[in-house]
């Protein structure tokens, strides 16, 4: 598993084996925060210091403008004068709506990954 998977699967930036989040199920709402403190597998702390995650708030408007933009893009280049134009736009709210839990997971997997480096574990 490269950098990358282990990102989109939100695993271990150390060992990339074990969960960061409790459920794999990124909209079980009550469960939708809960991380494990350390990594199952090879026992890393996951918040490294208290206030650690805030920093994963900057990944996940990062994201979110990059949507944006490409949205806004999209309308441009695809705008058709037959649809009315408020459909676009509560399109791309619920759109956000929809991915805001899987980009928040995202943002705090890229942050860790950012800040730890892959040592797989010997056996
Ligand atoms: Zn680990």
């Amino acid at each position: 598993m490269n950098k990358i998977e282990a990102t989109l699967k939100m695993k271990c930036p150390r060992c990339h084996e074990g969960d960061l989040f409790t459920t794999k199920n990124h909209f079980s709402w009550q469960k939708l925060t809960k991380m494990h403190e350390n990594c199952p597998k090879c026992n890393l702390r996951y918040e490294r210091e208290s206030g650690f995650f805030y920093g994963a708030m900057y990944i996940s408007s990062i994201i979110n403008m990059v949507f944006f933009v490409a949205a806004t893009i999209a309308y441009y280049v695809y705008f058709d004068e037959r649809v009315d134009w408020r459909i676009y736009i509560w399109s791309y709210v619920l759109f956000t709506v929809l991915i805001t839990p899987f980009i928040y997971r995202l943002s705090r997997s890229i942050w860790l990954e950012i800040f730890n480096d892959y040592k797989p574990q010997i056996e």
